[in-house]
């Protein structure tokens, strides 16, 4: 266990090289045909397999087996030099390895061409392997030029780097180029799991997709995280509890958390990241140009469609898939705006005695695009109207829609006037009305930012009779429009001027998604896979284009969906069950599974009255009803349509 993986496990041979099957198939069919040029230039991210590849090559190239009467493609393994360059073995006197970060100026290079005079001592050829060859100086380049121009027939250079811009183009122009690439997770994945499998560790599941992720596609770094993880494992093998406290807190990770908190309106997931970002000791001036970068790439996608696969090639498919329904659950005005603010607040940290302070400044602008009243947070709301959701945090949970619907009616011609000057109306007009509790009058200033049930429930009781009662209703109204939004929530940015809410960021999102919920947003991909595997109508319907992870609480997973039809149509037909039992195999705990509409966690995020009143009759016209709505019967023949043709 001593040596590391990536040294254990290092490919002596091109078959063993995983993920650079378009480099290796063209450079075995020309070692089969004796096609061997005098210089290769490898290119490619770290740690994907360069070095390693030219150490083949050499290896390839000396071995014994290998004559200009028989050439092959695969190291024998026996030869003395295949023995002496296998892995472990102590080198070859005709294979010689530069690194020319420490050894790349003129000097060394002179000193490279006089001993390239010299023949192999033993074997065909006498090999330069350069490692890191952009770090050669222009002189060394120079010095270098002549014996790659014309070199005698027992040298071979292999150049490996990073960057092959920097290698000068005489020099490049002479060898063939292959370039190396990030390998793709879907190759890594069951590579590491083969390799656990070797090493007689127990793997968990959802273990080996995070190991990947924090490797970034180079397989030296995954390498190293699975050694990490698998030197802190028990006997119990790699668990992902611990392999997601460990690698949870990278860049990137946290990075797709905060995303996705965004793309779900989960305020409280995003500030948990943030709490994150800082306590784990990054850097928040540089997490907030990741993610105008992240932003950036939504855009892309979210103005290019198909066509973004081209333009963000580095980008490996899954994660490409994940950025693609986060750009369309956000919109293409809400992203521009988002990008907008971060750029915002990028400039003001710059000097900035607090950074924290803006980094939670910008997530509150980012979660509420209602406070935004410039032509940006009107594209953002417009966008979110276009795509059937309510633009502004309609607040109508499923089970108060009723109560909503029957106070609508009178409600909303009175409250568009009177939201925007709300505090003061709701403290004022009770006074005249109240009558029969003069009380009320006091106490429903100090009661409403308390936020209890009480106040929710008697204005409504009181309203419907006041309703018939002419000189009652006006001063009712303001107080009957109140209570859906703070029913179960503090309602403590209602009560306040509208300013408020952008000033008091940290307070105003609520408990929607907690630990737990990350996580599973994290899983959710496994979950639907085997929701594929139990019912293709209910994957159909959870596809993230569709539907996300709202919230998981201890005895409840929240799936929200983009439209009332969509909603409808999970609750009914037994929807939440497949999921239910998806997520017990998947992850193994019990959990009740609820679809709502993708607002109503938003509702939480304790946006000003003002906006919610005003915003109030489309959504008790339509989007807050899903059981009434004319549309889901549409939704619900358009999946059974589909269900009938797979069923067949
Ligand atoms: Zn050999």
């Amino acid at each position: 266990m001593s040596q590391a993986l990536y040294r254990r496990y290092r490919p002596e041979n091109f078959a063993e090289v995983i993920g650079q099957d378009h480099v290796t198939a063209p450079l075995r069919q020309a070692l089969r045909s004796g096609q061997v040029n005098h210089a290769y230039l490898f290119s490619g991210p770290r740690g994907c397999g360069k070095t390693t590849s030219a150490r083949i090559l050499a290896r390839i190239l000396n071995c014994a087996q290998n004559t200009e009467a028989s050439p092959t493609d695969t190291p024998c393994g026996v030869c003395p030099s295949c023995v002496e360059l296998a892995r472990g073995g102590p080198g070859s006197l005709d294979v010689v390895e530069i690194d020319a970060a420490s050894h790349g100026g003129v000097d060394d290079a002179r000193e490279l061409r006089e001993r390239a005079t010299f023949a192999p001592a033993r074997d065909r050829y006498k090999i330069f392997i350069l490692d890191e060859a952009h770090m050669v100086s222009p002189q060394g380049f120079n010095a270098l030029l002549k014996i790659v121009e014309e070199p005698p027939p027992h040298i071979k250079f292999i150049f490996a780097t990073t960057e092959p811009d920097k290698v000068i183009g005489t020099i490049r122009s002479r060898t063939h180029h292959y370039p190396f690439r990030l390998v793709p997770p879907d190759v890594l994945v069951p590579y590491l799991g083969q390799l656990c499998a070797s090493e007689s560790v127990p793997v968990g599941s959802g273990v080996l997709p995070l190991v990947v992720r924090a490797g970034g596609g180079s397989v030296r770094d995954t390498l190293s995280v699975l050694d990490q993880l698998i030197a802190g494992a028990g006997s119990g093998g790699l668990e992902y509890e611990g392999a997601a406290a460990l690698l949870g807190y990278t860049q990137a990770s946290l990075l797709d958390d905060l995303v996705e908190a965004i793309a779900a309106r989960d305020g409280a997931s995003a500030f948990r990241v943030v709490d994150r970002v800082i306590s784990t000791g990054h850097e928040p001036r540089r997490f907030v140009e990741d993610l105008l970068e992240r932003l950036r790439d939504l855009i892309v996608i979210a103005a290019s469609g198909d066509a973004a696969d081209a333009a963000l090639r580095d980008v490996p498919a899954d994660q490409m898939q994940s950025m693609r329904a986060q750009a369309s659950h956000l919109g293409a005005a809400e992203l521009s705006r988002s990008a907008d603010l971060a750029n915002a607040a990028l400039t003001e940290m710059s000097g900035a005695t607090s950074p924290r302070l803006h980094l939670e400044l910008l997530m509150a602008r980012l979660l509420l695009p209602a406070v935004d009243d410039d032509r940006s947070g009107l594209g953002a709301r417009l966008d979110r109207l276009e795509r059937g959701l309510p633009a502004a945090g309609a607040p109508v949970r499923a089970a108060e829609a009723p109560v909503a619907r029957d106070v609508a009616p009178a409600v909303a011609p009175a409250t568009v006037a009177a939201a925007p000057v709300a505090p003061p109306a709701p403290v004022a007009a009770p006074v005249p009305a109240a009558m029969p509790a003069p009380a009320d009058g006091e106490v429903d200033v100090p009661r409403q930012p308390r936020g209890t049930e009480a106040p929710a429930v008697e204005p409504a009781a009181t309203d419907e009779p006041g309703s018939t009662d002419s000189p009652a209703a006006p001063a009712s109204r303001p107080v009957a429009a109140a209570p859906p939004a703070p029913a179960g929530q503090p309602p403590a940015p209602a009560a306040q001027p509208p300013s408020a809410a952008s000033a008091a960021p940290p307070a105003a999102p609520q408990g929607t998604g907690g630990p737990d919920t990350e996580m599973l947003r994290r899983r959710w991909p496994e979950v639907l896979e085997t929701i594929k595997g139990l019912r293709r109508v209910t994957w159909a319907l959870v596809d993230p284009r569709n539907a996300q992870v709202a919230e998981l609480d201890a005895t409840t997973l929240r799936l929200s969906f983009d439209t009332a039809a969509l909603a409808g149509t999970f609750r009914n037909g037994g929807h939440p069950d497949v999921v239910a039992r998806a997520v017990r195999e998947t992850l193994g705990f019990d959990v009740r599974v609820e679809g709502i509409l993708t607002e109503q966690t938003s509702a939480a995020a304790g946006r000003p009255a003002a906006p919610a009143g005003q915003q109030s009759p489309p959504a008790d016209g339509g989007w807050g009803t899903p059981a009434s709505s004319g549309s889901r019967a549409a939704g619900q023949s358009a999946v059974e349509r589909a269900a009938a043709s797979w069923d067949q």
